[in-house]
């Protein structure tokens, strides 16, 4: 039989610790939503004891349902000389109420008595005692050994008591942490075979390591040759510092290159997909030189190099690209593929591999918008709309005969803060509509006119809100002047969706996206009414 190797991911946790990567609540959620649906097997949602904002995560989340993965909260051992019972960070973990906690305790002498103060022995009742009790309020409760190899390299014999600790307390994964990111390979690969012979063989060993010497993934694969079988990790390998391992490489690896289970094999093919979803909510550029999954990763240059890769892929690809969801690069200018679309277009009934005309007409209009900089990774909503167009099932909800937006500082009367107020001019079902509203911000003042014209004819629109907001201004745009990029999350409370527009000025890119995510929201309802 195959090994499973278990995915466990902590881009919502220790990603977040990466400098400029930041989640809203509502990115968090449809993250946890993606990688379910990619088939991860545990989602590390944050720390509540930490942050309030990471509680409400796990209280919204906590009436989602998730097919695959289970979620998990992270956060410390109990501190030195206090109960479990009267612990707040342990009791923010249960009142958080996931199915799967992870906790954390040290694994390193130096650290025990320098960082936390406290005896070597007191370390490990802390570490026994937060096990014990939250085995009563979890399902699972996984143990993070930190600074685990660097503990055992100076004191082999304290670190391997607390694991040993752990594990006589019932933890059901003991997760050996390099968590300074310093170790190598072969390092690992020795300390993790000896930690075999170490502990109960029913006892599963994890590993957990961050980048800072560049072998994160390297690291994590040896620990898995080494007997390792749970991985922990990141998408596009986002974290503290030099980031954390990256799931992105090590799932293909371990799937394709050393032939164990991770993923369904089904879902292998989205990763590409999820990379950019990812990083998109992150707003942070895609990695073009990614493994795997950047757009150079199997793109060829010019003369013997692409004649040979046409005739023979695998004299320069060392594995097919659309295993993963990637495609091979040969022309300089080309549709970038992307997976999501074509996987997305072919619910739509529509091969965009074969030439049939509807296939044709989304191309086509995929090539126009893609260079004018539109990206429809994290906007599915307005991926959907363009099908509709492109098949001629598009349906106008209204009309726009122009918009206006005035920001306004108004010093002597208020608070110096500026004022935005916008107006709509609309035709909705023959009749004029003609709204202003204000707002904090242009976008915030243009939202709630158009919704102000649109209530009355759709009231469901009330239902509807804006999660998130971003802009990114694209530098890589072939026009002379410098393209914006918005990409706006609404939400009614069923359902979050993204849209994007594209324009030379931030309030018109911001205008398409609000226009699409209304359209969306209507025409989805109306949809759902037929049935
Ligand atoms: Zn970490």
């Amino acid at each position: 039989m195959t090994r499973l190797i278990k995915l466990y991911d902590t881009t919502l946790r220790d990603g977040t610790q990466g400098e400029g990567v930041a989640f809203s609540m509502e990115d968090k959620v449809r993250i946890a939503q993606r990688l379910d649906a990619l088939g991860i097997h545990y989602i590390e949602g944050g720390w509540p004891g930490s942050n309030p904002k990471d509680l409400r995560f796990f209280k919204r989340v906590q009436d989602a349902v998730f097919k695959t993965a289970r979620v998990s909260a992270f956060g410390a051992t109990r501190r030195p000389g206090v109960r479990p019972a009267e612990d707040p960070n342990l009791q923010a973990l249960v009142e958080a109420g996931p199915p799967v906690v992870t906790i954390f305790g040290k694994a390193w002498d130096f650290h025990v008595t320098s960082a936390l103060s406290t005896t070597l022995e007191e370390n490990l009742a802390m570490i026994g005692d937060s096990i014990d009790y939250l085995r009563k309020h979890f399902e699972e409760v996984i143990f993070d050994a930190e600074h685990f190899f660097d503990g055992f390299k100076r004191n082999r014999e304290y670190a391997l008591r607390v694991v040993q600790t752990a594990e006589a307390a019932g933890a059901h994964c003991l997760v050996l942490c390099d968590t300074n990111g310093g170790c190598l390979p072969h390092e690992v690969a020795a300390i993790v075979r000896e930690m075999k012979t170490v502990v109960r063989p029913t006892s599963p060993l994890g590993i957990h390591v961050h980048n800072d010497s560049e072998c994160a993934v390297a690291n994590s694969l040896a620990a898995v040759e080494a007997g390792a079988s749970h991985v922990q990790g990141t998408i596009n390998g986002y974290g503290e510092r030099c980031g954390n391992a990256n799931l992105v490489s090590i799932i293909p690896n371990l799937m394709l290159k050393m032939g164990l289970e991770s993923l369904p094999r089904e879902h292998l093919h989205e990763l590409r997909e999820v990379s950019r979803f990812v990083s998109e909510l992150a707003n942070r550029k895609p990695w073009a030189s990614q493994p795997y999954v950047g757009d150079s990763a199997f793109a060829h240059k010019g003369g013997i190099h692409v004649s040979a890769v046409l005739k023979h892929p695998e004299t320069y690809e060392h594995i097919e690209p659309e295993l993963v969801g990637n495609h091979r690069r040969v022309l300089v200018s080309e549709l970038a593929g992307q997976s999501n679309v074509l996987w997305k277009a072919r619910e739509y009934g529509i091969d965009l591999d074969k030439n049939t005309p509807e296939a044709r007409r989304i191309l086509e209009m995929l090539k126009k918008l893609e260079d004018e900089g539109f990206l429809f990774e994290g906007a599915e909503a307005s991926f959907e709309l363009l099908m509709e167009r492109a098949l001629g099932n598009h349906r106008t909800y209204f009309e726009l005969q122009g918009y206006r937006v005035i920001v306004e500082e108004q010093s002597a009367s208020g608070d110096g803060e500026p004022v935005a107020e916008a107006t709509v001019r609309l035709r909705v079902r023959g009749m004029e509509e003609h709204t202003a509203a204000s707002g904090n911000g242009p976008v915030n003042a243009l939202d709630h006119a158009l919704r102000k014209a649109l209530e009355e004819f759709y009231p469901n629109l009330r239902q509807m809100s804006l999660l998130d907001y971003k802009v990114r201004i694209l530098d890589e745009a072939k026009a002379t002047a410098a393209k914006t990029r918005v990409l706006i999350t609404s939400g009614d409370g069923d359902e979050t969706w993204g849209t994007v527009g594209v324009a030379d000025n931030i309030i018109e890119a911001s205008w398409q996206a609000l226009v699409d995510s209304v359209e969306y929201k209507l025409r989805r309802d109306e949809r759902r009414s037929q049935h």
